[in-house]
Order: C-alpha cells, then sequence, then structure tokens
C-alpha cells in the first residue's frame, strides 16, 4: 500500500522535497508518494491534522511553521527537543513524534560534501527562526572557535544564546563591524524576499565560505559574498538533500544515497 508523505509551507511552491523524496523512493524500492502542501499562514495545525486523517504517514515542516509544528508534537526527539523546532513529523497510534534533521543535514553537508571542518572556525549564523534553531545544536557539536548569532529582532538573538547556555553570543546586525568570519550561514528567510541583511563591507576572512540555506537561484546573500571576498559561496541544496535523507530514514528506516541526487539537482540549477 502507498505511504502519503507531504511538505507544508507558505510558500512552498519552490521547494524541491517531493522532487528529492521521489528519487529516494525510486532508489530504496520504497511505496511511497510525497507532495507539497500551501498550508494558510493561520492554519497549519488544521492541514496536518487533515493530511492526518486523510492517511499521511509523515510529514515536512518548512517555513514559518517550524515552531508551530514543535509545538504540535505530542513527543520529540532529543535533537528537536534542544532545537525548539521541527522539521519533520511523524504520524503512528501513539501520537505524532516531531524530530529536526535540519543541522544533521547542514553539518553534513558542510563536512562531508564541501569538505569544510568547522572545528576552531568562526562561525556567523544569520537569523533566529527555525532554520536557525536546528543547527545551533549540531553546529556546536563540530566545536567551532566560536559562534555568534545576528538577528534583526536581536531579542530572539539573545534568547537563543541564553538558551544554548551562553556557548553562543547574539547580536545585532550592526554589532558585526570590526568583525571578521571563516564561516558566514545565512539563515533568514531575507533571499525569499529578495533581501540582504545589513552586513558590513570587511565581515569575511580571506578564503571563507558563504552558505545560503536557500537554494534555487543566486541570492543577494551570494551576490554580495561573491563582491566581499568569499573563497567560496555556496546555496542550500546540499542541506536540503542531506535533511530529506535524515527525514527518510526516520520514516522508512532506511537511508538513502544522496550524492547521486545533489549532482543531479546541481546540475538541473
Ligand atoms: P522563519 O520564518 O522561522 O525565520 C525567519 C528569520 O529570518 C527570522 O530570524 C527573521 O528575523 C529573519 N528575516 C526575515 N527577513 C529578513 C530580512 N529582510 N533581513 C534580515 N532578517 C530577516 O524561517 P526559517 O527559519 O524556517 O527559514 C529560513 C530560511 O532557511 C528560508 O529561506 C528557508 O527556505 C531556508 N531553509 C533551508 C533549508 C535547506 O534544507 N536548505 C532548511 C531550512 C530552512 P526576525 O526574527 O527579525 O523576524
Amino acid at each position: 500500500m502507498t505511504s502519503h508523505y507531504a511538505v507544508f509551507g507558505n510558500p512552498v511552491a519552490h521547494s524541491r522535497s517531493p522532487l528529492i523524496h521521489a528519487e529516494f523512493a525510486r532508489q530504496t524500492g520504497q511505496d511511497l508518494d510525497y507532495r507539497a502542501i500551501l498550508a494558510p499562514l493561520d492554519g497549519f495545525a488544521a492541514a496536518i491534522a487533515r493530511f492526518r486523517e486523510a492517511g499521511g504517514a509523515g510529514a515536512n515542516v518548512t517555513v514559518p511553521f517550524k515552531e508551530e509544528a514543535f509545538r504540535l508534537a505530542t513527543r520529540l526527539t532529543p535533537r528537536a527537543e534542544q532545537a525548539g523546532a521541527v522539521n519533520t513529523l511523524k504520524f503512528d497510534n501513539d501520537g505524532v513524534l516531531g524530530d529536526n534533521t535540519d543541522g544533521a543535514g547542514l553539518v553534513r553537508d558542510l563536512t562531508l560534501n564541501l569538505k569544510q571542518p568547522l572545528a576552531g572556525k568562526s562561525l556567523l549564523l544569520m537569523g533566529a527562526g527555525g532554520a536557525a534553531r536546528g543547527v545551533i545544536g549540531p553546529l556546536l557539536a563540530e566545536q567551532p572557535g566560536r559562534l555568534v548569532l545576528a538577528n534583526r529582532t536581536v531579542e530572539k538573538a539573545l534568547q537563543l544564546a541564553e538558551l544554548f547556555g551562553g556557548r553562543i553570543s547574539g547580536a545585532p546586525y550592526a554589532a558585526l563591524a570590526g568583525q571578521r568570519f571563516d564561516i558566514v550561514i545565512n539563515a533568514t528567510a531575507a533571499s525569499l524576499k529578495g533581501e540582504l541583511p545589513p552586513l558590513p563591507e570587511d565581515l569575511l576572512h580571506p578564503g571563507a565560505l558563504a552558505y545560503d540555506m536557500m537554494y534555487g537561484s543566486e541570492t543577494p546573500f551570494m551576490a554580495w559574498a561573491r563582491q566581499h571576498g568569499a573563497e567560496r559561496v555556496e546555496d542550500g541544496l546540499g542541506m536540503l538533500v542531506e535533511q530529506a535523507a535524515e527525514s527518510f530514514f526516520l520514516w522508512r528506516g532506511i537511508r538513502p544515497d544522496t550524492a547521486p541526487v545533489i549532482a543531479s539537482l546541481k546540475s538541473a540549477e
């Protein structure tokens, strides 16, 4: 019997997740379908409930519902608990299990696919929404030299810094002047709107990597990074495929091979 999965977001039309999961299913011989569902901004829980009643087995959750999905889950994995945000739901007779595979996806993409070790490096993470929450713990586990979290609404960055026991520092963008980083990760939704957070000119160390979690087109942040001395500029396609593989593993107990899927999506970009 075919099992049903979906990604819920707003907007969601740009999502490549249906393509990725279809490829994983083909590769591993799993009988499932996976579609994208646009949930109204005030109707996420109702949309999930309808999908579940119709026989849905699990879901991915994207912008801007990850924190709401955290509240909706009846059980959480430790990494979702730590993140306070959920991107993967699994429905079963006991309720709704919430997981967060974003951090594992990002770290796998940075360290394995892009061969970028994080230990001892200075990291700047921009944004304090669901995506940023999910990656802080896994980034810290790689033991960077320091991790700064910058956010437009500085209170959110400060709250997250406190949540992680001072192992990161929260800052407004204005406080970045005079600081330099080896790796800058854009986890804001600014790229979705064609916008750029206000960054100082000399933010990047020579040899720096700029990583935008957004994917599918050159973003204002990626263009900015090329103009401001980044040695490498990457989008979030590899992270997307890696976090999808983690979700697939949670749902189906099988780990798909991500490399050919990333290669085929990158060649189509
Ligand atoms: P949220 O809506 O939860 O968070 C949005 C964040 O972006 C907030 O911190 C917000 O700041 C900030 N922001 C929005 N607009 C601007 C702007 N113009 N300038 C500066 N900051 C801004 O979204 P998510 O965290 O779920 O997603 C963020 C991005 O990451 C999206 O583009 C999403 O597609 C991408 N993503 C990619 C993944 C992948 O696998 N490649 C996985 C997860 C996410 P404030 O708090 O001030 O409102």
